[in-house]
Formats: C-alpha cells, sequence, structure tokens
C-alpha cells in the first residue's frame, strides 16, 4: 500500500510542467524542514508550484531531511530528480525542527528566503504577498498567526506563551509571529553567522532589527500526519525562547531573595514582641517544618533556574557544529 502511494506521488509530480533549473543564485529560496512528512510532501510541491511558477521568479526548494523514518527521503530525492530547482540537505540525524531550519538558511542562495513547514500549516498561497512585501523593501516579512486551527489547550498555550515572552524579553518580539516568514538576503547571512546553539529563530530574527513587518494570516491545521512536537519539546522551545532573550529567571531569583529576607525579619520582629509581652512559647514544631521546606524549595527552585543558564552556557562553549549533513542532492 505505502508503495501505491507512492507511486501515485509520483505519478501526480510528473504530470506537472517540466521545470527547468535555476540560474546560480536564485531570486528566491524556500527553505522546508521535514521530519516524517511523506503524506504532505507531493501536495506541498503542487501547492508551491502553482503559488511560484507563476511570479515569474527564479526559485530553488530545499528540503531538510531531519533524519526522517518514514519514506520522506526516497520521495524528496525522486522529486530533486525530476525537479533540477529542488536541493534536498540529508541531516545525518534528527537535529530537531530550528537546527533543520539552520541547516536550510545555510545552504540557501537566494535573495530572499522563505521558512514555511512542511505540513502545509503555512499555506503556499500566501507566498506572493509576502514576496510583494520584501520587494517593497522589507528585510523582514514575518506571518502574524491570526487563527489557529489548533486544539483549544495548544492554542491557549501558544497565546500565553508569546505575551508571557512579549513581556519577559530584552527584545521586541511580535505576538503570534512563528517562523514562517520571508527574510533578505543580508538578514539570512546575519543569522547564518550567529554562533548560538539555542536556536530560536523567530527570537534572534527579531534581534537583528533592520525593518520588519507583519503580514496576517490564518493558520491551517495539519494537512496530514501527526505533530512531530510532542508537548515537552514545545515546552523545551518555550523555556528556550524565555531563558535566551530575557534575564527574569535571574532576576525573579534576587526578588525571592528578598522577599525571604523581609519575611525573616518580620518574623524576628514577632518573636521579641511576643516574648516581651506574653512570653515566649516553646512549641514551635510546625513552624519550623513549614519554614525549613519552603526554604529548601526556595534554594533547590534557585539552583534549577541558575542551572539552566549554565547548562546552555556548557551547550554553547563546547562549540559543536550545529548539525551533521550526510548527503546533499540537486547540488554540486
Ligand atoms: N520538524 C523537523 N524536525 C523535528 C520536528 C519537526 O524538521 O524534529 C518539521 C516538521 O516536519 C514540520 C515542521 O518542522 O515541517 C513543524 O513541525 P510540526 O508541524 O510538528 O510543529 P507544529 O506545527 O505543531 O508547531
Ligand atoms: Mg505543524
Amino acid at each position: 500500500q505505502e508503495a501505491l502511494r507512492f507511486c501515485r506521488a509520483l505519478a501526480a509530480l510528473t504530470a506537472q510542467a517540466a521545470p527547468t533549473a535555476t540560474p546560480d543564485p536564485p531570486q528566491l529560496s524556500v527553505v522546508i524542514p521535514a521530519y516524517n512528512e511523506e503524506e504532505n510532501l507531493p501536495t506541498l510541491y503542487s501547492r508551491l508550484r502553482a503559488a511560484l511558477d507563476p511570479l515569474d521568479l527564479e526559485y530553488e526548494i530545499i528540503f531538510v531531511n531531519d533524519g526522517s523514518r518514514d519514506a520522506t527521503l526516497s520521495l524528496l530525492q525522486q522529486m530533486a530528480a525530476i525537479d533540477p530547482r529542488l536541493v534536498v540537505i540529508d541531516l545525518a540525524r534528527n537535529f530537531g525542527h530550528q537546527v533543520a531550519i539552520s541547516a536550510g538558511l545555510d545552504h540557501s542562495r537566494g535573495r530572499g528566503v522563505i521558512i514555511m513547514d512542511g505540513d502545509l500549516q503555512d499555506p503556499p498561497e500566501v507566498l506572493p504577498e509576502f514576496i510583494a512585501k520584501w520587494r517593497e523593501g522589507y528585510d523582514v516579512v514575518y506571518a502574524i498567526r491570526e487563527q489557529r486551527k489548533e486544539g483549544w489547550l495548544k492554542r491557549t498555550a501558544y497565546t500565553l506563551f508569546y505575551r508571557l515572552l512579549k513581556q519577559v524579553a530584552s527584545i521586541d518580539i511580535p505576538l503570534d509571529a512563528g517562523d514562517f516568514c520571508i527574510m533578505d538576503r543580508g538578514v539570512v547571512d546575519l543569522l547564518n553567522g550567529m554562533p548560538e546553539r539555542n536556536r530560536f529563530v523567530r527570537g534572534i530574527r527579531s534581534w537583528i532589527g533592520l525593518r520588519q513587518t507583519g503580514l496576517a494570516y490564518a493558520r491551517h491545521a495539519r494537512y496530514a500526519g501527526r505533530p512531530k512536537y510532542t508537548l515537552t519539546r514545545l515546552i523545551y522551545l518555550a523555556l528556550d525562547g524565555l531563558i535566551s532573550f530575557s534575564y527574569l529567571p535571574l532576576r525573579m531569583i534576587s526578588l525571592a531573595g528578598v522577599g525571604v529576607s523581609i519575611m525573616s525579619i518580620l518574623i524576628a520582629i514577632f518573636y521579641t514582641i511576643q516574648k516581651l509581652t506574653v512570653g515566649l512559647s516553646p512549641p514551635g514544631f510546625a513552624t519550623l517544618v513549614v519554614a525549613t521546606f519552603f526554604l529548601a524549595g526556595i534554594q533547590l527552585i534557585t539552583i534549577g533556574v541558575i542551572g539552566e543558564y549554565v547548562g546552555r552556557i556548557f551547550e554553547e562553549v563546547k562549540g559543536r557544529p550545529l548539525y551533521v549533513v550526510r548527503k546533499v542532492w540537486g547540488r554540486e
């Protein structure tokens, strides 16, 4: 059945007009990370072509296979054999969404570069609008998710996260803007030149500044397949965003320290007064237990928060490469 699906997809691909090779460098690169996206790729490809072909500009599509375990890679290879505008970067294992995007950006050559998901949540049909805005002279045109077609729990979590991030981040990260965007070559080169390993692309993109603008769009539901981000990975991504872009957690530790100190002074005053008026009351077992646990809790949280930062420093200091490429198709 798998083979049948595969053949059908290939037939659909070859049925379209024969593409011609792009000049080097092309005007536009589209970077798409793909992790187990076999069901989405054929539709994605035809919808991309439907959106980009009429625009009369030379483009390349860079697929990054992020260690997929399904037919994604072989499908991509076949597609690249048919369409010379396709570049396929096969990573040595699953490195994660943000790193896959970085790998794609490193290999892109276009004057403008688009980042989009491989599950059709970012509809290719809005790309012409992006390109138009970019041609107006913006360095970054990012997509703002106006509505989401995901479960309410996920939607609420996203909404809360983006508001929290905006409150605490030391830079202005736009609300509800994901990775879906078009960037000018200059911005891409700056991004590629950044050494940091904890990649939160939408954050470092904002950090760069220059002329940026948002474009609202309706975020679709996944076309097929299951989301590749598990809850834990989403929480890690959120932590990456919060910790890489704010000192707030560290400040909260200092604040907690000040709070506890003030509390201890108040308690001392209370006991002094008690001793001078009604006399000291020896039984204090409950108080002691609560106080001990409370302080131990605060100290552990403090160590944990500091540990988050130290761990990230350790990651950066090791200076390992961001990703390993097994093979590249569609480019000499
Ligand atoms: N993805 C990836 N590596 C991963 C996880 C996801 O390259 O380890 C890709 C995935 O194929 C998709 C995009 O990143 O194209 C977004 O993933 P997903 O749809 O699971 O995330 P969500 O839309 O739920 O944020
Ligand atoms: Mg998705």
